[in-house]
């Protein structure tokens, strides 16, 4: 038989049969007879056995001899090209094997992805890839796939709504047209959309980097794991845990802002995060395949870091918010008496365990909570940006608001410790982007790596105290405490006339030293930060530094007179109104 359409590269069976079938003028079952899937190698419905998962050896020499197609050629355009690799096809050939393939295994095994540009371009030629669970993003137009006909709503090469594709003896399917038989008989000729023209939406870089690891995986390379060398199967199933990890425990994360998602992936993680199988055991799970590309890419905001880190260090940083949102969903479950593991019936390979383990040690701090706290509908996002916040919370507001939660901590050190959850909860993603966020000196900053372990007895409690301390900040201004530091930098003493008169109004004695006390203390009031780090008390700043500074400051400042930090600070004030600051 003469051919005048051959295989393309990487095409599907089913996409080289419709389009003979478009040569030869033939609807698709009709082709199946004519290149020799006989009558014993199909269903009753007329549908091949496995069509398009795997050919077996007697068809493919069949269709070998009525087309010239190598064998090879042919097995390289079923599914179980993947077999070892992104897929385990073990026992397909069985009845029961096949359909536990079929509900276990990361494959559309009745039903394809596209890319319409790739569509456009080759004529026509659907990609066996992208019948793959974690086909996603074309690495070309870096578009997301599209799942579903837009005009029909069922899944593209489906064949019709209710059942699955049945190679049709009587309708031509064009290869760049759905086709879809949802309309029957109003419309016979199925659904007129036209394939290539489906509207994509753009895919941010690290997911085509994803899409391009994965096929890597599909196609055998040797992957890696952190520090580990994985076959392509290990890594997959690495990949796949972290997917079925973070689909479980989704209500505890929030997707990162700047992931360069589309609307579309946001839409289906929001609409899986109140999907109806998390309440009810059924069929779907936190490890089936997420139905959607759309899904998928929202999913892999957390898994691809993880899968593509370089190195165990990167790894565990990748991991942590999906591992500190499972200790959150594990607390919580037993606070409510709920034994079941929040990853029931995920397989979790022991790369990830480890991984896992190295990122949360034990217990979880405040922060695992962040998540939860500021996805909750109650929530209001502070309108403070980093340079409204102080270096340290005010003795008043944190004994008001704060002080409760951390029994048995400084003041001081409280202090600070709110300051940091606050640069948190206003968008700092670890304790050590908090302190830097904050312009506190990175000397200063050695002694607070302990926060990261704070323990607080009510976590949710505390944040919402947070929450309300910034909304007091807001009412209060705000107030630009980096504009002030920088405004008050060279303020190491006040200046002879202005502190003469402050003095003399409130009746004090003007010298010196005072002078240099009155100038930290006043740094310290407006800029909420520590006195010792006041310009006005640094050796460097301070040529004639005596011995006993700091009890001579502190002196001072607990016995300063009311009216005479009334008139500095009033002064102060208009010193910083002077320059445009508030
Ligand atoms: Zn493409
Ligand atoms: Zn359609």
């Amino acid at each position: 038989m003469a051919l005048g359409v051959a295989p393309a590269p990487g095409e599907s069976f089913a996409s080289w049969i419709d389009r003979l079938g478009a040569d030869m003028a033939l609807p698709p079952g009709r082709v199946a007879d004519v290149i020799g899937l006989g009558r014993e190698a199909r269903a009753n419905d007329g549908t091949p056995l496995l069509f398009g998962v795997s050919l077996p050896p007697s068809a493919a020499l069949a269709v070998q001899k009525a087309t010239n197609v190598s064998v090879a050629r042919l097995v390289a355009m079923q599914l179980s090209v993947f077999d070892g690799t992104v897929l385990d096809l073990a026992g397909w050939d069985t009845h029961a094997g096949l359909a536990r393939v079929k509900r276990k295994q990361w494959a559309l095994f009745l039903r394809s992805r596209a890319c319409p540009a790739c569509l456009a371009q080759s004529g026509g030629v659907w990609q066996l890839w992208w019948r793959l669970g974690v086909a996603v993003a074309c690495p070309v137009h870096k578009t997301l796939l599209a799942d579903v006909c837009p005009s029909c709503g069922v899944a593209l090469r489906r064949g019709t709504a209710a059942t699955a594709r049945v190679l049709s003896r009587t309708l031509l399917i064009p290869p760049l047209t759905c086709g879809n038989r949802t309309d029957w008989p109003r419309s016979p000729a199925g659904c007129r959309q036209q394939v290539d023209a489906i509207e994509t939406q753009p895919a941010p870089g690290w997911l085509v980097d994803l899409q391009i690891a994965y096929l890597n995986a599909a196609r055998g390379a040797q992957m890696t794991f952190g520090d580990h060398r994985l076959p392509p199967a290990e890594w997959f199933q690495c990949l796949r845990a972290v997917i079925a990890m973070t689909r479980a425990t989704a209500s505890y994360l929030t997707l990162p802002g700047r992931s360069g998602l589309p609307a579309i992936a946001r839409d289906a993680w929001g609409a899986d995060v109140a999907a109806s199988w998390r309440r009810s055991v059924g069929q779907e799970s936190a490890r089936s395949l997420p139905r959607s590309a759309a899904l998928m890419a929202a999913l892999s905001v957390f898994a691809a870091p993880v899968v593509l880190a370089r190195g165990d260090a990167e790894l565990a940083d990748a991991i942590r918010p999906v591992a500190e949102a499972i200790a959150v969903a594990r607390a919580e479950r037993r606070q409510h008496g709920d034994s079941n593991s929040p990853l029931r019936g995920v397989r979790v390979p022991p790369l990830v365990e480890q991984a896992r383990m190295r990122a949360v040690p034990y217990r979880v701090g405040v922060v695992a909570h962040l998540a939860p706290f500021t996805s909750s509908s109650a929530y209001h996002p502070p309108r403070l940006g980093f340079q409204h916040i102080p270096q340290v919370v005010c003795a008043e507001d944190y004994q008001d608001l704060l002080a409760v939660f951390l029994p048995g901590t400084l003041p001081r050190t409280g202090r600070r410790y709110a300051a940091l959850a606050l640069a948190r909860l206003c968008g700092a993603t670890s304790w050590p982007d908090a302190v830097s966020a904050l312009g506190i000196p990175p000397e200063r900053a050695r002694a607070l790596g302990g926060f990261a372990s704070f323990r607080i007895a009510d976590p949710q409690a505390f944040l919402r105290a947070v929450a309300v301390l910034a909304e007091r900040l807001e009412q209060r201004g705000p107030v630009d405490y980096t504009a002030r530091r920088a405004a008050l930098d060279h303020l190491v003493i006040l200046p002879p006339e202005a502190w003469r008169r402050l003095c003399g109004q409130a009746r004090v004695v003007a010298t010196w030293p005072r002078a240099r006390h009155a100038a930290a203390w006043l740094w310290t009031e407006l800029t909420g930060g520590y006195w010792e780090e006041a310009p006005a008390l640094q050796e460097a700043r301070w040529p004639a530094r005596p011995l006993g500074w700091a009890r001579l400051y502190r002196t001072f400042a607990r016995t300063i007179p009311a009216v005479l930090a009334g008139s500095l600070r009033g002064w102060g004030t208009d010193v910083l109104a002077e320059a445009g600051i508030r």
